[in-house]
């Protein structure tokens, strides 16, 4: 698990990333490896470690997020053709930094895990 700092320095502009959408809640940027065509991470501006750290006073953060990746999903065109929402969580989930952050995937078929 790399520590939750890489985030932090990305929304603070401390570390250069492809910030794509920025709000008072929430920042997006490109993944530094993508998986797909279109590979966009989206984060809370305040720290959540993980999905087990959501609860009744910052469900509404993670509302927002999803309303943003559609926005984005269908600002990059690939609404239409569809993409995936991921979030993974802890060791067994795949999570290798240590903040709470959604996959928007996108651009070409993905492989089916089911
Ligand atoms: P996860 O495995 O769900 O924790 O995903 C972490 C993601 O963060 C991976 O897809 C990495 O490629 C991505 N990543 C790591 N460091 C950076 C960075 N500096 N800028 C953008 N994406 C990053």
């Amino acid at each position: 698990m790399q520590d939750h700092l890489i985030f932090k320095n990305i929304i603070e502009k401390k570390t250069p990333a492809n910030i794509i959408y920025q709000d008072e809640t929430i920042t997006a940027f490109k993944d530094i490896q993508p998986k797909a065509p279109v590979h966009i991470l989206i984060v809370p501006n305040v720290f959540i470690a993980s999905s087990n750290d959501i609860h009744k006073k910052n469900k509404w953060v993670i509302a927002h997020m999803f309303d943003i990746a559609v926005q984005i999903a269908k600002k990059e065109n690939i609404s239409q053709e569809g993409y995936r929402i991921v979030i993974n969580c802890n060791k067994n989930g795949g999570q290798e930094i240590n903040y709470l952050h959604m996959h928007l995937l996108g651009g070409a078929k993905l492989k089916s895990f089911s």
